[in-house]
């Protein structure tokens, strides 16, 4: 470390009221007890950048208990490395102990990939562990500085997604880190440095050995938290999509269009869910199997052959099964509203995921004239009172079945529902998969 090292920058335009005050409670009790304690990460990053940060972490030198000891309403998560999550009702505050780099404690596996890592160190250690240079600068509440080790408040002012250190061992250490630029670089609308993408081939074969919930957190983070369209672009691009999601056509114009879907969702404060990202994700390989295996649409094996699309799937990342079943039944809606027989159609509307099923039907039919005739169809019929939706059913051409008795058995389906209700409105209940991860958007409810 050079001697005018680190920087300390009081010129940088945050106010204190652009501060979290629960962070700065936090920040403040530690203080009291005699630890030191700043704003770290993102959050810093992001209110360099004008922008306003979705959390506020914080790093100190108190360890891990020292931290879960003052504060009652904190418990210690983090198999990797711990760290202690502070909560103030909804909101969590995580409070991460200065960690070093390189130490006999930080294990790696053959490829150099960290296992277990509880290092603890300085600020100045702690600084140089991080990924990315605007990811490392810290925030010094008291005298109001931000406390800058490598370079990153230089790279904020270029734009400029740069590696602490050598990007070949950053990559080796942890390939997600690759997945974490893009997401950054969509974000902040940041140019990532391009020696980084001289080693996508390595990170791909290294994303194999990353365990799949921590992928499917990064999931998460990567396309619901409202970049999904440029990530998209970027990592379909990559071999990294190939590790990620193995049987998606990365050319697919129906994951384009439901990324930028999704975007617009979360632009507008509509819920969003990953279920619905998973059923465009990997319906061309659904449809492929159905047509080999299954071409007569018959209901039955339809069950198998979504789990056999979700198996692959899961053998790369893993989905949580309330999100693969929102999946199958988004699915399984699609040949109902398409043949629409008249006597479905209350009930379909009253489908508990009528509207994720509909809407999936929409970015299908976005090229194909007769889907998007239908699509409009059950678009103008949510808007009728239920006469006007009677006058619709009727002019419904009959095909084949079309008037058929109902079998007695599918007269208690659960589905069945009271023709008074009001059209079905959410997706149902899809809690967060982890509360290690804050997202813009929760999952409860899709309208
Ligand atoms: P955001 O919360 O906006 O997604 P963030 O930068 O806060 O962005 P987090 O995942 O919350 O990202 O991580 C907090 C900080 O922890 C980062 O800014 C970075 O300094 C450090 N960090 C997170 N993940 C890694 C990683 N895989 N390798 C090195 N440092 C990391
Ligand atoms: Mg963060």
């Amino acid at each position: 470390m050079t001697s005018d090292l680190p920087i300390r920058v009081s010129d940088h335009g945050i106010s204190r009221e652009n501060l979290d005050k629960n962070a700065l409670d936090v920040i403040n009790q530690l203080n009291e007890h005699g630890y030191d304690a700043y704003l770290v990460g993102g959050c810093v990053r992001d209110l360099l950048c004008g922008m306003t940060p979705k959390d506020f972490d914080v790093a100190t030198n108190a360890k891990p208990e020292e931290v879960r000891e003052i504060f009652r309403r904190s418990r210690l998560v983090g198999r990797r490395f711990p760290i202690a999550h502070v909560r103030y009702g909804r909101d969590i505050i995580e409070v991460s102990t200065f960690r070093q780099v390189e130490h006999d404690q930080i294990e790696t596996s053959d490829s150099g990939l960290i296992v277990k890592d509880h290092a603890f160190g300085d600020m100045a250690d702690d600084a140089f562990r991080r990924d990315f240079t605007v990811n490392a600068l810290y925030f010094d509440v008291q005298n109001a500085e931000i406390i800058d080790y490598v370079g990153g408040i230089e790279d904020v002012e270029n734009r400029r997604l740069r590696f602490i250190g050598d990007p070949v061992d950053r990559l080796a250490e942890d390939p997600v880190r690759l997945l974490r630029a893009m997401r950054f670089a969509a974000k902040l609308d940041f140019e990532i440095d391009p020696v980084i993408f001289d080693h996508e081939d390595d990170v791909a074969d290294y994303l194999e050995a990353i365990p799949g919930a921590r992928l499917f957190d990064e999931f998460l983070k990567l396309f619901l938290t409202g970049h999904a369209a440029p990530v998209w672009e970027q990592l379909r691009d990559t071999p990294l999509v190939r590790s990620l999601f193995p049987t998606c056509n990365p050319e697919s114009e129906l994951v384009l269009a439901a990324m930028r879907n999704t975007d617009e969702r979360i632009a507008n404060d509509q819920p969003v869910t990953p279920g619905f990202l998973i059923a465009v994700l990997l319906w061309d390989d659904f449809q492929t199997r159905v047509a080999e295996q299954n071409p007569d649409n018959k209901p039955g094996p339809m069950f198998e052959l979504a789990m056999d699309t979700f198996a692959v799937q899961q053998q790369h990342l893993s989905m949580p099964r309330r999100f693969t079943m929102f999946a199958r039944e988004v699915w399984s809606l699609q040949d109902r509203l398409e043949t629409r027989q008249q006597r479905n159609i209350t009930r379909l509307l009253h489908h508990k995921r009528f509207r994720a099923a509909f809407d999936f039907l929409v970015l299908r039919g976005r090229e194909d004239k007769k889907l998007k005739e239908i699509g409009q169809w059950w678009e103008d019929i949510q808007t009728k009172d239920q006469a006007g939706q009677k006058k619709m059913i009727d002019a419904l051409p009959q095909g084949k079945g079309g008037n058929r008795r109902r079998r007695r058995k599918r007269r208690r389906s659960n589905n069945r529902s009271n023709p008074n209700a009001q059209p079905a409105q959410g997706y149902e209940s899809a809690q967060f998969p982890s509360d290690s991860v804050t997202m813009h958007n929760g999952y409860d409810e899709y309208r």
